[in-house]
């Protein structure tokens, strides 16, 4: 759901843009308005309830599977999460909501309690879904749903209002924080645009400059507020601290700190945060602990350092940037061409290539990175020459020295770790997923590797081709648009600002 709240705070900057001057709302307005919002929640309590009793319904039948009902679940969950966005940006672009909300405050510094509560539906709806639909997620575990359940796990307390406040935090939070910040720095660097202009640089895009330099800060720093948002401790001394330090050091992996991620063991995940070795964290959930052993969570560890080591949030960064020229680039073309194009015509566009290049291009990216990140993890395990029992090309190489070949085991540890996360997640094999491929996939390409040195090369040539490519087009592109920007009249910049 991190996306989707991304999307939604997208969705609020615009409008928010798009109101900026004085705005305010008769009792009429505020009457449709909440109507409106009213309509919203109640859909989606309705649609999250009737999905709970069928689920419920399916998973209390004779005969019935457990685990496919509750697949079919969360599919519909799915669904309703993604009505809940579109609602939202109804409510957001077709109601007097944002209109209302805006009208209540005055000035920028204040402006960031009038987005709080034009956020306040969509948090609203977030919140009924995981209360509605917690009774099909405890039958669920009280079924047996989960293996790890047999290992004690089952103690974990799992109350409705503790679920809904996990699911928020992870969810929600964990996004809604930094982008409050840079909203915040939004509403600053917008409203005080004019005295910006004449004090810092006189540009029609110093504001933005400034805004994008502040969020560049945000994400930078945000590793330390999201330790705090998610329940984290340090993962405490013992020989699994010990396993993933030497791992950390054998492929000189710099971080603060490892994490354990708690969760009343309601998530199997681990990820790794921070661009910067003095706020980056590997962060290892609570259930991924209990129901893997030692060399399945190095593998993972493995996977997580493995997307530190191969620069993947750095060439994020890039990807969003040349995105960023690619739209800004082609609009600029459009309005040459055609001067006449109203705002919303020209917004509308922009919307779209946004949502192609980053549907098509960034999904591409990712799932590659993913499965370097896959290969990186399974070299972490490489065994010793006698360990290594099945058929295996490899042996004798380090473990993750670039260029090696990979082991025929290693890749089977990777693979077991991948299947387990998706036995224990409820995640079918052949599921896709846009930004991580489906585990089927993953495990079937790891294998193969494996077997076949020359499609290891080949896909690390690939991997290299793209990342030449976003830095090459970074470079070029934003020496271009800097150029474009200083000595032409950039089209875009008018329209925007007038
Ligand atoms: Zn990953
Ligand atoms: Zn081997």
């Amino acid at each position: 759901m991190y996306l989707q709240t991304l999307i939604v705070f997208a969705l609020v900057f615009f409008r928010s843009d798009q109101l900026r001057g004085d705005s305010s709302a008769g009792a009429r307005e505020w009457l449709w308005a909440c109507a409106a919002v009213a309509v919203l929640l109640m859909g989606i309590s309705a649609l999250t309830k009737l999905a709970t009793k069928v689920a419920l319904r399916r998973m209390g039948g004779v005969g019935g599977d457990l685990h496919d009902a509750h697949h079919q679940h969360h599919r519909r969950m799915t669904a309703i999460k993604a009505s809940l966005l579109i609602g939202f940006g109804v409510v957001l672009y077709a109601t007097p909501w944002p209109i209302a909300c805006y009208g209540l405050t005055r000035g920028p510094w204040l402006r960031i309690a009038s987005d709080v509560l034009l956020l306040l539906p969509y948090f609203g709806g977030a919140v009924a879904i995981w209360a509605l639909s917690h009774p099909v997620e405890r039958a669920f575990r009280e079924e047996g749903g989960e293996p790890r359940m047999e290992s004690g796990a089952a103690a974990h307390g799992f109350s409705r209002w503790g679920f809904v406040l996990f699911n928020f935090r992870f969810h929600i939070l964990v996004v809604a924080l930094p982008m409050l910040l840079i909203l915040f720095t939004g509403n600053l660097t917008r409203g005080y645009g004019a005295w910006i202009r004449r004090n810092v640089a006189p540009w029609p895009f110093t504001p933005d400059l400034l805004l994008g330099a502040a969020a560049f800060l945000v994400f930078l720093v945000s590793p330390l507020l999201l330790t705090r948002v998610w329940s984290t401790t340090r993962l405490e001394h013992g020989p699994l601290r010990d396993r993933l330090e030497a791992v950390c050091r054998a492929i000189g992996l710099r971080c603060r700190d490892v994490l354990l991620w708690r969760s009343d063991g309601m998530m199997i995940n681990a990820a790794v945060m921070g661009l910067l070795a003095p706020v980056r964290y590997v962060l290892l959930s609570d259930g991924l602990l209990e129901s893997m052993n030692d060399r399945q969570i190095e593998a993972v560890f493995g996977h997580e350092a493995g997307h530190i080591r191969r620069r993947h949030i750095e060439f994020f960064l890039l990807f969003a940037f040349v995105a960023m020229l690619a739209v800004s680039g082609a609009l600029e073309l459009l309005l040459i061409l055609s001067p006449d194009l109203s705002n919303t015509t020209l917004e509308l566009v922009g919307v779209l290539l946004t949502a192609c290049t980053w549907g098509f291009g960034f999904g591409h990216v990712s799932r590659s990175f993913e499965r370097e990140a896959d290969w990186f993890g399974a070299t972490c395990v490489t065994p010793d020459a006698e360990a290594c029992a099945l058929p295996c090309a490899v042996h004798g190489s380090r473990p993750c020295v670039e260029g090696a070949r990979l082991c025929t085991t290693a890749a089977a540890v990777f693979a077991s770790a991948l299947d387990r996360v998706a036995l224990l997640n409820g995640i079918e094999h052949e599921d896709f997923s846009w930004r991580h491929s489906s585990i089927g996939s993953r495990m079937r390409f790891l294998m193969a590797l494996a077997a076949d040195p020359q499609r290891l090369r080949r896909f690390r040539a690939a991997l290299r081709r793209i990342k030449a490519f976003l830095l090459l087009t970074a470079v070029v592109g934003g020496a271009y648009a800097l150029y474009y920007c200083l000595y032409r009249e950039p089209l875009l910049l008018r329209a925007g600002s007038g």
